[in-house]
């Protein structure tokens, strides 16, 4: 069993559901593995205050400098980095996605880039 969200009303909702228990829309429900890693580069050392990792609405952890977290869903959701509320950086993952994303303090907050996965192993050489 799988965890995917309603097609409807984007409830999650198992991928063996007969019907959504929310809304009742009818299943299955379609898994889309959404993968998203997140880094954060070791160069900004002057700030060490933990960001804060949100998807859609519940803090699943922490991204440190120098660490790379990587989130895996069977549908998309929204990603929120922030140290505080008002300082973040939001991006929404459409399912199905495979992306490379680089969180960096800018003047006010949390900046972010996004790309690819794909192009960004084609770029650094990886054979990973
Ligand atoms: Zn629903």
């Amino acid at each position: 069993m799988a965890l995917v969200k309603c097609t409807e009303c984007e409830h999650v909702v198992s991928d063996k559901a007969a019907a959504c228990p929310r809304c009742g829309a009818p299943g299955p429900f379609h898994r889309h593995h959404t993968k998203v890693r997140l880094t954060r580069p070791s160069r900004f050392i002057s700030s060490i205050a933990p960001f804060v990792i949100e998807v859609d609405g519940e803090v699943i952890g922490f991204v440190l400098n120098g660490q790379t977290v990587e989130i895996e869903r069977d549908y998309g959701f929204t990603l929120y980095v922030y140290v505080q509320r008002h300082y973040g950086f939001i991006h929404h993952v459409p399912a199905g996605s495979d992306l490379y994303i680089e969180v960096s303090p800018g003047l006010v907050g949390i900046k972010g880039r996004v790309w690819p996965a794909a192009r960004d192993q084609a770029s650094r050489g990886s054979t990973a």
